[in-house]
This record gives C-alpha cells, sequence and structure tokens, in this order.
C-alpha cells in the first residue's frame, strides 16, 4: 500500500475558521487517506475542537499582524521569526508534503500574505491566486462585505 498522504493544515480562531478546516481534514482523511496534523494557536477554538475531531494539533505563537505603527510593529519580525521556526518544526515532525502557507513562505512570495480587508478582522490571508486578487479571509468576510455593499446599494436608492 502506497504511504498516505501526510498534511499540514495551519489555520484556526473562530468557529468560522475552524469548522472548514475540520471540513477539508475530513474530507482528507476520508477521501486520500490522509494523515492530518492542524497548525493552531492556544487562543483559538481549534484548542479544543482540533483534539475533539481527532487530529493533532501543533501550537505556534499567534502573531497578529499591527494594522498601525506601533511598538507591536517593532516587535513583529521577533515574534514572526519565531513563530516561523515553530512552524516549521511542525512541518518536519509530522513529515507534511502539503503545506501552503510554508510554500508561500518559502518561495519568499511574503506580498502574498495579507491582513483581510473585512471589517474588524485582522485573520492572515495566504493568496494563492494567480492574479494575487485575494483580500479576504476564509471566514466569511467576502460574503459579509459583498451583503453590506448589496444593502447600502439599495438604500441609497
Ligand atoms: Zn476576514
Amino acid at each position: 500500500m502506497a504511504e498516505p498522504l501526510r498534511v499540514l493544515l495551519a489555520g484556526g480562531g473562530t468557529a468560522g475558521h475552524v469548522n472548514p478546516l475540520l471540513a477539508t481534514a475530513a474530507e482528507l482523511r476520508a477521501g486520500d487517506g490522509a494523515e492530518v496534523t492542524v497548525l493552531g494557536t492556544e487562543a483559538g477554538l481549534e484548542r479544543t475542537l482540533v483534539p475533539e475531531a481527532g487530529y493533532p494539533l501543533r501550537i505556534v505563537e499567534r502573531v497578529p499582524l499591527p494594522r498601525r505603527p506601533s511598538a507591536d510593529l517593532l516587535r513583529l519580525p521577533g515574534r514572526l521569526a519565531g513563530a516561523v521556526r515553530a512552524a516549521e518544526a511542525a512541518i518536519a515532525e509530522s513529515r507534511a508534503q502539503a503545506v501552503a502557507l510554508a510554500d508561500v513562505v518559502r518561495a519568499g512570495e511574503l506580498d502574498r500574505l495579507r491582513v483581510c480587508a473585512g471589517d474588524d478582522c485582522e485573520d492572515l490571508v495566504v493568496d494563492l491566486s494567480r492574479n494575487r486578487s485575494r483580500r479576504f479571509c476564509e471566514g466569511g468576510c467576502a460574503n459579509r462585505a459583498h451583503v453590506a455593499a448589496y444593502r447600502a446599494r439599495r438604500a441609497d436608492r
């Protein structure tokens, strides 16, 4: 029998992020027999939901990207480097073969990483689209923004 595909899924935070992640994990496990490890943070819902669903969870420090210049911004490179080192260790130890975020970091394509354009959302967007047009995270912010724009247009009439 062929070795199972090993996948490290990075993500988490709110239920809007954890649930799609778990759905993806279930799909990979059921369809391809993949071994899924999840990379998340101590603060997110993944802390409980992922082990409950039966996947190993690796913890990295949550590093929010500050929107305005602040002391946090100065600490960002160090914290980011620490989180990247923890992520690299998780990738190595889980022997993962598919890690989208790590690919972006390794390829030096950090311009593909941005903060979600959704109101009050500071989630990281990993833009793997060909034309680099992605603005929203996977937590439903694109949908919310479209609904809000639609309502604003209706209200104008
Ligand atoms: Zn968002």
